[in-house]
């Protein structure tokens, strides 16, 4: 291989600019250039193609963001819009292309893999941490930490005030990040959309608390689960505690990359961009119980990444 691309698409995340800076110096480090396609597969259609080198990602390794930008593509979802993006490769003489995103962007490398036989290898971006064949995605700790913050600082007013805090974290389909700082944040509960739950217990809960001398209390809710708006007027009718909420939102996506996702982009930019120069293809590179592995595309998208029950429980037992 002489000459391989990189793309960042979907959601961006935090730590994707660590790894595009390894996919690049990786490659020039086996003597293969390295491309870059702005906007993630729209930029492919529209051939927005630039050279690496070795400056171009010098700086970066802390800024959260892309440097590459990202987009969505619907052109890219037909059979056309791909038809258009893999005679764009084609002609750039590109051999093999990095993918750098969450499960739409794999599950589009995978495409162009499968229908065309092109030389892909992706390496999971998202801070939602819902890739299968990884312990960790790109971005998560970074946004579990941001969210972490911002909840230490709102406890410190719910004990103050006496209060009830209801908050909300990202999580469409899942509650990975919310479970995660619910657990650091020592929250009384957490909400996520994988399991029920019901509120008239959590009411119950929180009555049980304030009789044993507890006066304020942290409730982390992943947005795909319930709005903490209404969580917190539920609380307030059925139990008369003054309550608040509060919503994280986007201000999770961004910032400078924490060590732990800067290490970890580095290792999995550097061995994607080896893998693919060594002829592997078709695979998402990950880290699981601290090694580095690859497993075939079919198997991360057709697999479904489930929360620990027992940090699940933990939640319940600590906040008792
Ligand atoms: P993420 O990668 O963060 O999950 P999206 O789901 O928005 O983000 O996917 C990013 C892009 O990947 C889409 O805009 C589209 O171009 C491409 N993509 C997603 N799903 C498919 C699919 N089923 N077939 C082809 N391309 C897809």
């Amino acid at each position: 291989m002489k000459k391989i691309a990189v793309i960042t698409s979907g959601g961006d995340a935090p730590g994707m600019n660590a790894a595009v800076r390894a996919v690049v110096r990786a490659a020039i480090a086996r003597g293969v250039d390295c491309y870059g396609f702005h906007h993630g597969y729209r930029g492919i259609i529209a051939e927005e193609i630039v050279l690496l080198e070795s400056k171009d990602v010098s700086g970066i390794i802390s800024q959260g963001g892309t440097i590459l930008r990202t987009a969505r593509s619907d052109e890219f979802r037909s059979p056309a819009g791909r038809q258009q993006a893999i005679e764009i490769l084609r002609e750039n003489e590109i051999e093999g292309l990095v993918v750098i995103g969450g499960d739409g962007s794999l599950t589009g490398a995978r495409r162009l893999y499968e229908e065309f036989g092109f030389p892909v290898m992706g390496v999971p971006g998202s801070i939602d941490n819902d890739i299968a064949g990884t312990d960790f995605s790109i971005g998560f700790d970074t946004a579990v930490n941001t969210a972490l913050e911002a909840i230490d600082k709102v406890r410190d007013t719910a004990y103050s005030h006496e209060r009830v805090f209801v908050i909300e974290v990202m999580g469409r389909a899942n509650g990975f990040i919310a479970v995660e700082v619910a657990l650091s944040g020592g929250a009384e509960a957490v909400l996520v959309p994988e399991v029920p739950f019901s509120l008239q217990e959590i009411c119950d809960n929180l009555r049980k608390s304030r009789a044993k001398g507890k006066r304020s209390s942290i409730l982390v809710v992943a947005e795909g689960a319930a709005r903490a708006s209404d969580i917190k007027q539920f609380i307030h009718k059925n139990t008369g505690f003054e309550a608040r909420y509060l919503v994280l939102g986007h201000m999770q996506r961004g910032g400078s990359p924490t060590s732990f996702d800067r290490v970890l982009a580095l290792r999995l930019g550097s061995f994607a961009a080896n893998r693919l120069i060594s002829g592997y293809s078709g695979e998402m590179v990950g880290l699981e119980g601290g090694k580095l592995v690859s497993h075939p595309l079919s198997y991360v998208l057709g697999t479904t990444r489930t929360i620990d029950p027992e940090k699940l429980f933990l939640v319940e037992v600590l906040a008792k």
